[in-house]
Parts: structure tokens; sequence; C-alpha cells
């Protein structure tokens, strides 16, 4: 078995740990190239990916299946988890709280400045620490996997690769693929948004931006294919629900979203 670190990364508002749990010393004194960092939970409610990366942790991880330096922080939202909540306890989306293209007045509440919350300010001061090669963050459930940033499209190639045919029918994949320096698709364009922060706002020392995936979850893994537009209450009913339903979602979509998470800690070798 392999050893998982644990290491606290911050404080939510309500006073609960923010953990990362890593398969290397986090405070060992050499930092291992190209790092994967898998997020989960980012919006409380969305709990299937917070069971997912829990359980890719116990089955690829724990087990030396992935032995590519990898962390994970699990659940980056924990007082909105318990709350049921897509929101932290001061009703912030932390998923717009970011400072690319951050705005007051954004359909979600994006809090009264960027960075405002705890939570935001420990992923972020972790990313600007460890420096990952890879970033990819879960949802539930527009089912898609959204590539940010042109530096990303090979990896979003190769998580979907990792699926079967079948697997793939109820995703559809949306790459901004834009030229460097240009802004990101405005179609798909998420004002403060984690994953548009890490995709295009960042940039390493030496240069480097990180690989950027946005892994939105199947909300029925049983369709053939994604219906567009979505129905409009899925997400609320789905969420509500995960309770009765978590444990036929998890055997149904599991297996394709540890191997696109292994695929992704293996990137680029
Ligand atoms: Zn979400």
């Amino acid at each position: 078995m392999n050893r998982i670190y644990q290491h606290r990364i911050g404080i939510s508002v309500q006073g609960r740990d923010l953990i990362a749990e890593s398969n290397f010393d986090l405070e060992g004194p050499i930092r291992p190239a190209n790092i994967t960092l898998i997020i989960g939970g980012l919006h409380g409610d969305e709990k299937a990916t917070v069971a997912l990366v829990a359980t890719f942790r116990e089955q690829w991880v724990a087990t030396c299946e992935v032995r590519a330096p990898l962390v994970m922080i699990p659940l980056a939202n924990p007082d909105g988890f318990i709350a049921n909540s897509r929101y932290n306890a001061n009703r912030v989306d932390l998923n717009r709280n970011c400072d690319l293209s951050w705005q007051a007045d954004c359909p979600e509440p994006a809090g009264p400045h960027p960075w405002s919350e705890p939570e935001s300010r420990a992923i972020r001061d972790f990313i600007l620490t460890f420096e990952p090669a890879k970033v990819v963050s879960l949802h539930w459930a527009l089912a898609e996997i959204d590539a940010d940033g042109p530096q990303s499209t090979g990896l979003a190639n190769r998580m979907w690769n990792a699926m079967t045919p079948r697997e793939r029918a109820p995703y559809r994949v949306r790459v901004a693929a834009r030229e460097e320096g240009q802004p990101p698709d405005p179609e798909g364009f998420c004002p403060g948004s984690f994953g548009q922060w890490c995709g295009y706002g960042l940039r390493f020392a030496g240069g480097l931006r990180p690989a950027m995936i946005t892994l939105e979850l199947p909300y029925d893994p049983g369709a053939e294919s994604r219906p567009h537009p979505l129905p409009t209450a899925h997400l609320t009913e789905l969420h509500a629900r995960w309770g009765e339903n978590a444990a036929a979602y998890l055997d149904a979509v599991q297996p394709a979203v540890h191997r696109m998470l292994a695929a992704a800690c293996q990137y680029p070798r």
C-alpha cells in the first residue's frame, strides 16, 4: 500500500480544516515535477465529486496503481457540503471568487471582492506554492470535459480517450483552445471562475501555465447522449436526491471517471 500524506492547507469560514492528500511528502525537501492536482466538492452540494475522489484515492492511489505525483483536495468546500449548499458559509460561489475577470454582478454570488473567501485563497496559495502541471476540478453534473487554455487540449483528449465509446455518450467536450494571448471563448466564459483563472490567468515562474480541466460528471449515465440544452431543474433534483441514488450513480460512472483521473496523472507520459 502506498502511504497517503495529509496536509492542512487552510480553514473554512466555519472553522473546518481544508485538507490536501498526496502520495508524496508535501513538506519534503524536493518538490517533484509534473504534479497533478485533483479537486472535489468546490460546490458543496455536488457530492458525487467528493465520493469519486475518495474512491479514486482508495482504489488507485493507495494501491499504487497511480504512482505519478498527485495531490487531492477531496472536499474544497466543507461548510457547503455539510449544509448541502453550492456556496460556502458566506453564501459565496467559490467558483466565481477568483480574480480573472471577476464581476460583482455575476449571476452567481461572487463575494465582495476577488479572493474574499478563505477556501478560495487556500486553493490559490496551494497552487502558487506547488505549481501543479495539471489541475482537474470535478463538478456535477453538466456532463462536459472543459479545457481552459490551449495548453489544456492534449490533456482533455487524453481523458476523452480513456473512456469507451459507450462511456463517452453522455459527455460533450468543450475545448476552449484559444491561441496564446487571446481571451477565453466568450460562449463558455464564466467570470471569476476557478478554471479560467487557472487556465488563462496563471503563469508560473518559467512561463508555464497548468493544463486545466473542469470535469463535469454525467447527470444521467444511462442517457444515450447529452441533451442540449439540459433540462432546467435537473441539477437541483439530482443534488437533492444524492442520498438515495449514490450507490447506483457511482456504479455507473466510477470506472470511466477513475480511468480519466488516472490518465490525467500519467499525462504527458
Ligand atoms: Zn459545480
